[in-house]
């Protein structure tokens, strides 16, 4: 079974620091109802970190990322998505004492949770549905009119 958890036992970590790489499960992540909606993961959140001690610090340094399956707030469309962070560093906080263990899971769940678009699109240009028919207008023009506003719509009419 996979640990849920990345947890740094500091006795023991190299003092000239180390690396550490490995997945952790996509339940780590613990999306709430209405970000999973949006979000499903599709594989493990992996990650390629430095570690180092520093006084009573512990250094991170290092990548994250996970793979989704993502809604097009466009077009509704479903499209699979890598969220990742190439440039995690933070300092953790070491309890004081002789033992300690440091969970680097918070760490990698805002690594990848603030990688997340506001509105996740399928491609930048996605054109969306239409709001009259619901087409998917990725699929090519629907037999709507455009509507009298519609800049783009006028110059088709200018061409034809
Ligand atoms: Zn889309
Ligand atoms: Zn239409």
């Amino acid at each position: 079974m996979e640990a849920a958890h990345l947890i740094v036992d500091v006795a023991r970590l190299d003092r000239e620091g180390e690396r550490l790489t490995g997945e952790l499960p996509a339940e780590a992540l613990e999306l709430d109802a209405a970000t999973g909606e949006l979000f499903q993961p599709a594989g493990g959140l992996r990650y390629d970190l430095r570690v180092q001690l520093l006084g009573e610090e512990l250094l991170v340094r290092g990548q994250a990322s996970q793979q989704f399956r993502c809604l097009c707030s466009r077009c509704a469309g479903s499209f699979t998505w890598e969220a990742r962070d190439d440039e995690i560093a933070a300092a953790v906080a070491v309890p004081p004492g002789g033992e300690a263990f440091v969970d680097l899971t918070p760490e990698l769940r805002d690594a990848i949770l603030l990688s997340f678009p506001s509105h996740p699109l399928c491609r930048t240009d996605c054109r969306g549905l239409c709001a009259r028919c619901g087409a998917d207008l990725n699929h090519g023009r629907c037999g709507c009119a455009p509507a009298p506003d519609d800049r783009w719509g006028a110059l088709d009419a200018l061409d034809g």
